[in-house]
């Protein structure tokens, strides 16, 4: 990342002071097939005011351990592939992880559908480690966005 002029989040002034470098590994997607991990050397800048705080930058957000590339791809990946565990398997992390992301995209994607597709897709989640809470998924048979989550039972009762 080139040095540039940040704003300081304490006090509003301007710096482009650099105060230290330091290494971030961060689980990366796949290249190739192969598990990737990157290591980013995080600058921290310095304001006239004393206090320090990390550059912008497109790779990670604050207090993660996984590249913005990679929890972009898990959000995906958690509502496209059949299983939660499938997915954390093939992304060398855990379940749990996966859920996590799973739960960030899916208000979002409900929020987003306005109408009714040509095409509806509903599909079952196999494995789901949370107490069948999530049973079903709806989405659009063309691009394959979630348009809604059931429970099962909400699901059975309409046949
Ligand atoms: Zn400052």
């Amino acid at each position: 990342m080139p040095i540039t002029l940040h704003d300081c989040p304490y006090c509003g002034g301007q710096t482009k002071k650099v105060h230290d470098y330091r290494i971030t590994k961060l689980k990366h997607v796949k290249i190739a097939e192969r598990m990737t991990i990157l290591f980013y050397r995080k600058r921290r800048y310095v304001c006239g005011c004393g206090k320090r705080f990390a550059e912008k930058n497109p790779i990670v957000d604050r207090f993660q351990r996984y590249s913005k590339d990679w929890n972009q791809m898990a959000q995906l990946r958690a509502v496209k592939e059949k299983t939660f565990k499938e997915t954390a398997e093939q992304y060398g992390t855990s379940v749990s992880t996966i859920i996590r992301r799973f739960d960030r995209i899916i208000p979002q994607a409900l929020h987003k559908k306005q109408s009714i597709p040509p095409v509806i897709a509903i599909d079952e989640f196999k494995g789901n480690a949370r107490d069948e809470k999530f049973q079903f998924i709806i989405a659009d048979g063309e691009t394959k966005d979630p348009i809604d989550i059931l429970p099962k039972m909400i699901f059975n009762s309409w046949r």
